[in-house]
């Protein structure tokens, strides 16, 4: 750890630097701020206004029902009683708020809205303690505080209690706030409760690394609009005193500058790669840099799925091993993918590649805006890659961290279009849109007209104040070059029948690229018009053969949208049984009536089903229609597909019409929708296999359970398999202790007599055969582990 003291002189020194020259030193490369870009396409608009009229006002209204706004109300003393909301993070979700709702109101203005914020900053600042304290779980002074806060401050930060990330928060949205509207009332807030931390932490203070990232990229913001170059040695502070003897979990087994690969929980480790690039960027430290280009590396090379989310497993909301990319149980959340944006917005404006905004325009446009529904008032936490019925999105969640960052998300999306280098403008993202930003040597107007992203053509009109020369860098997207994915972790599988190409004033221009931009250098003057066109086409992207997932099987995409097939769209709701040919041709269509409109892709395929006592599959020809992965799940629960089999091998076919396919199954349990997965006839790689539907009880422990099934007609039965569902040892659920077959007899059940022992074994199927019975249902009674639940893969019937 550092120890080191610093004389006040030094200290002086800095300070007096810092103001005299803030903001010297930071990324070579600017975003143009979200202030300067009016976005007003059919695409992006639409959703912005959604957001703007129903998911902001929503989440603010659930913020208040349970009980958000109360907990800072009852720290502030104007509200009795020591009722808290569920969790100690709670407080981020009001700020959160806050930030989606200042930009929110700088695209449009909304008095109201503006009024109730100020409300809540009046609210905020009243829960403040004088010391500039800001955590309302700890000043409201429950009777029984809660378990992960500690007796004292900064107790369990390393670890549960989430302070400094509230404060992190607090600091994001107070900047936005203050650029928005040109106040000072939350940022005020904000530099009280900075002040704090730079008291409290650092060499000789408190020594500690906070549990979940955010408060070094709040920090740094705070910087900037400062200039306070304390606050810019706490964020250092915080990522250097991590590691080397923590948990990967959250990124403290290692000094930050020691980390070569992406580990433990997703969202924490994007903040810090993103905290990691501002203090490169502000300080010029290189170690950061090359931490961080290698960390990109791991992710983009094996630990990034095609929708461009990041963090494989539910297990810790985390990164896999190398190439774990589950489909079905893909976590994949949303915070994960817009910590994803924010990471590499920050590795573009280090390198000014344009690979860095190829994995942010993925992760944009599906990973990231599929977290929430087409209406705004509907949420997906996790973001799987294939469904049979068991996902949906949710009108609130707990846990809410993924709504509210929805939330405060979409509103900022025009600070992504552009970035400039001095006189270098930089065009990243294809959206139209009007704004106005100052070059050095001129301000100039930019006007996009597109229908990115279901066509290729971009136009813009180019207004400088007066003829000038400059540089305009046009993003040329890797999958417009040939280049599905930056990284060997995806590629496609055809060629690009057509070209880029670029004209100026109506006149075909050629360009040399450069790091993956168009540079165009000449004198522009006011109408100057570009075009360029990019080669839309439907592709199809294959994985590397490492990711076992995806093997045999494609990915239809179109630009940057991923396509997937969804059940509403295909014969009988089905698509996991279909099979399309590697050569098939796909059609693109815009649909302006389906789900508020959306490119559509119809490629012909086959339906797969099961034989009898065969491993040959019946097959038959299929229309089958594809569309965008982000637009799923509005339509209510449903089948879905990302990676598509080319080969039968890889298809999951409808089941044969076995005694238990054709069985009606009741169980002991209220979530029907679990109940076709034990005859869906898909053999799991193992007992802890998440990426085929299975039945559980959890969180039920050492209770008696049943599963049913009601036969078509009478059978005669002598064979029962059960293959179990065990996710130990970090799971809930264990094989059971012991379990029964019962069959019907009149209207009673009568034990089977067995011929072979129960067997209660993982990783494989059970069989018991038993006397012949003849019967019209088979029951099995299971009594659940003492201290854990069970679930069931597969039950098969002879
Ligand atoms: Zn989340």
């Amino acid at each position: 750890m550092m120890t080191k003291p610093r004389t006040q002189f030094v200290s002086f020194l800095l300070f007096l630097t810092a103001n005299a020259f803030a903001q010297q030193k930071d990324y070579p490369i600017q975003p143009v701020a979200f202030t300067k870009v009016h976005v007003h396409d059919n695409f992006w608009a639409p959703k912005m206004e959604v957001n703007a009229n129903v998911t902001i006002p929503y989440v603010l209204a659930q913020c208040k029902a349970n009980g958000r706004i109360d907990n800072f109300l009852r720290a502030g003393k104007s509200l009795e009683g020591d009722k808290l909301s569920e969790f100690p993070f709670d407080d981020t979700d009001v700020y959160k708020a806050i930030e989606g709702a200042s930009y929110s109101i700088q695209n449009k203005k909304n008095p109201e809205l503006e009024g109730y914020i100020d409300s809540l900053i009046t609210i905020i600042g009243a829960a403040q303690e004088p010391d500039g304290y800001l955590y309302t779980f700890r000043t409201v002074h429950a009777k029984k505080p809660h378990e992960w806060i500690g007796s004292k401050r900064w107790e369990k930060e390393e670890i549960l209690s989430h302070e400094l990330y509230n404060a992190g928060h607090l600091y994001e949205a107070a900047v936005a706030h203050h650029q928005a509207t040109g106040k000072k009332t939350l940022l005020n807030i904000a530099i009280k409760n900075a002040d704090l931390l730079v008291k409290t932490f650092g060499p000789g203070k408190i020594e500690a690394y906070p549990g979940h990232q955010i408060v070094e990229i709040g920090l740094s913001r705070m910087y900037r609009v400062t200039a306070n170059k304390q606050y810019l040695d706490l964020a250092k502070f915080f990522l250097d005193v991590r590691g080397p003897k923590g948990d990967p979990y959250n990124q403290a087994h290692k000094k930050v500058i020691d980390q070569k690969e992406a580990v433990g929980h997703a969202v924490r480790a994007a903040y810090m790669y993103t905290g990691m690039a501002d203090i490169a960027a502000l300080t010029g430290d290189s170690k950061y840099l090359a931490a961080i280009d290698d960390i990109w590396g791991n992710v983009v090379n094996k630990k990034l799925y095609i929708t461009g989310g990041i963090g494989a497993t539910g297990a810790g909301e985390a990164f896999g091993e190398d190439y774990q990319l589950p489909n079905m149980s893909a976590y994949a959340d949303t915070c994960a993918a817009l910590g994803n944006v924010y990471w590499n917005e920050r590795m573009f404006l280090l390198h000014g590649d344009s690979k860095y905004i190829d994995v942010l325009e993925r992760t944009l446009y599906n990973g990231l805006l599929s977290g929430v529904s087409l209406s705004g008032d509907k949420f997906f936490y996790p973001n799987p890659l294939a469904s049979m019925f068991q996902h949906q999105r949710s009108s609130w969640i707990r846990c809410a961290c993924c709504i509210s960052n929805m939330t405060r998300f979409l509103p900022s999306l025009p600070g992504y279009v552009y970035a400039q280098n001095k006189d270098d403008l930089y065009i990243n993202l294809f959206v139209g849109s009007t704004s106005k930003i100052k070059l050095t040597s001129t301000p100039v107007e930019i006007i996009q007209r597109t229908n990115y992203p279901w066509e290729g053509a971009i136009g813009m009109t180019v207004n400088p104040e007066k003829a000038t020369n400059f540089t305009i860098r046009i993003r040329i997207p890797g999958w417009a070059a040939q280049e599905a994915s930056p990284g060997s972790l995806y590629t496609f599988l055809n060629k690009k029948s057509s070209q880029v190409s670029l004209s100026i004033n109506g006149k075909l221009s050629s360009f040399r690229t450069e790091n993956g931009y168009a540079v165009l250098t000449r004198k522009w003057k006011k109408g100057d018009q570009l075009t360029l066109t990019l080669p839309m086409e439907t592709d199809k992207v294959i994985a590397n053969n490492n990711v076992k997932d995806d093997v045999s099987r494609f990915v239809l995409e179109r630009g940057p949208i991923v396509y997937c097939l969804e059940g509403p769209d295909n014969k009988d709701s089905l698509v996991q049984n279909i099979v399309i040919d590697k050569n098939a041709a796909g059609i693109a269509n815009y649909d302006p009536d389906l789900l508020n409109g959306v490119g559509t892709i119809q490629i012909q395929g086959k339906s797969t089903k099961r034989k009898l006592n065969s491993d040959s599959l019946l097959t038959s020809d299929l229309a089958v229609k594809a569309i965008p992965y982000y637009a799923w799940a509005n339509r209510g629960p449903s089948e879905m597909t990302v990676w598509i089999p080319y080969e039968q091998s890889a298809a999951r076919p409808t089941p044969a019409p076995t005694i238990a396919s054709t069985s009606r199954v009741s169980a002991s349990l209220k979530n029907k929708r679990m109940f076709s997965a034990i005859k869906d006839q898909y053999e799991p790689g193992d007992s802890k296999d998440t990426n085929f539907p299975y039945l559980h009880w959890w969180p039920a422990v050492n209770t008696s359970e049943y599963i049913q099934y009601d036969f078509d007609r009478e059978h005669t039965v002598s064979e029962s398999k059960v293959y179990w569902y065990d996710d130990g040892p970090w799971g809930g659920c264990r094989v059971p202790g012991s379990y029964k077959l019962f069959y019907k007899k009149g209207n009673s059940w009568l034990p089977v007599k067995p011929t072979t022992p129960y067997e209660i074994s993982k990783d494989k199927f059970n069989l018991i055969t038993f006397e012949p019975v003849q019967t019209t249902a088979l029951r099995m009674e299971i009594q659940l582990p003492l201290e854990h639940s069970a679930g069931v893969h597969e039950w098969a019937v002879k």
